[in-house]
């Protein structure tokens, strides 16, 4: 098999970030954020790139009253009620994308699902947290209902998870398949991704992932696989694209490097490369972030030319499993 190359976007507005310390200093990066996304899609159609974006179901609602009218039946009781969001519909929640671009963004998943090769997926309904106390599978099956109920009110059918902060769980997925879900991006195959709820996320971690950004401490080229245990496809994510304040930076530069290299490989060995991150990230020294894409999408079509490395959504990746075996029970074993 040629090497694949997949992008998806964990797209929030403000429901991603709501429940960290002083996050309405971070207001204006979810509205550059907004500004950035048609800046992304104009990047990827002109060099044929797709990409999936998962996005929080409270985005779909074109008014307060459609986002009331799909609140779950069944909520999460986190310990932690900071996290719980359902407060915020109440508290601070405006009527609709026009007075409250921070909570709506129907206009901008419409853009989305204009352009080419554009795949619309799932971040639950409500940036759910399925490795928390009180984020029980029941709770994340009606959340998932909900987010699936609002995407098809506008046409559309979620068929792509990622889930929030990466908390992957296999009760919680079995839940996804239920809704109708068929692929969803596993962590990285190595130690300081795996999945944990935040009480167990140490500064040493998060210091050896942007360690790894940079430096080659991990490999994460993967290939697609069928998860025995819920059937799901799992498309691993393999590196996180950080945001960069200039493209002259020395950590800007060895995170491409890095990036490219990385690329180089999965087109070589015919693997995929899964890189991840989120609108708001580009919502900051928005054009840096923009000029560092476009260098990647390059690099890419230079793979593309030279090794016919394949620019694929999570849902057409997923599609290979069944082209490269001809069965959904025999599955690749992740490798690097
Ligand atoms: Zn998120």
């Amino acid at each position: 098999m040629t090497g694949t190359f997949t992008i998806s976007l964990d797209f929030e507005l403000r429901w991603g970030i709501r429940d960290n310390p002083g996050d309405a200093q971070y207001a204006d990066a979810i509205i550059g954020g907004r500004r950035a996304i048609p800046m992304m899609l104009k990047a990827f159609d002109k060099h044929g790139v797709a990409a999936t974006w998962a996005t929080v179901g409270l985005i779909f609602a074109e008014s307060r009253d459609d986002l009331l009218q799909h609140i779950p039946a069944l909520q999460p009781t986190y310990s932690n009620t900071a996290l719980f969001p359902f407060a915020d519909v109440h508290e601070k929640v405006g009527q609709g994308e026009i007075d409250d671009p921070l909570h709506f963004g129907l206009s901008l998943i419409r853009q989305i699902e204009q352009t080419q090769n554009q795949e619309i997926g799932s971040h639950s309904f409500s940036h759910f947290y399925c490795l928390e106390n009180g984020g029980t599978a029941e709770a994340f099956r009606a959340d998932m209902a909900s987010a699936q109920a609002i995407a098809q009110s506008k046409g559309i059918k979620l068929e792509s998870l990622v889930l929030p902060r990466n908390q992957l769980s296999t009760y919680h997925l079995h839940a996804a398949k239920e809704a109708g879900i068929a692929t969803v991006r596993g962590n990285p195959n190595a130690l300081i991704y795996r999945a944990r709820p935040r009480s167990e996320e140490r500064a040493v971690l998060r210091a050896l992932r942007l360690a790894d950004s940079a430096l080659p401490l991990t490999s994460t080229l993967s290939m697609p696989v069928r998860d025995q245990k819920t059937g799901l496809a799992d498309t691993p994510a393999s590196r996180f694209l950080r945001p960069i304040q200039s493209t002259s930076s020395v950590l800007a530069r060895l995170q491409q490097n890095r990036i490219k290299r990385e690329m180089s490989q999965a087109a070589q060995l015919g693997k995929n490369y899964h890189l991840w991150w989120h609108p708001h990230n580009f919502g900051r020294a928005t054009e840096a972030n923009i000029e560092n894409l476009l260098s990647i999408l390059r690099h890419f079509t230079r793979l593309r030319d030279m090794h016919g490395m394949q620019s694929m959504t999570m849902r057409d990746l997923a599609n290979t499993i069944e082209w490269s075996n001809g069965k959904h029970d025999v599955a690749t074993p992740v490798t690097g």
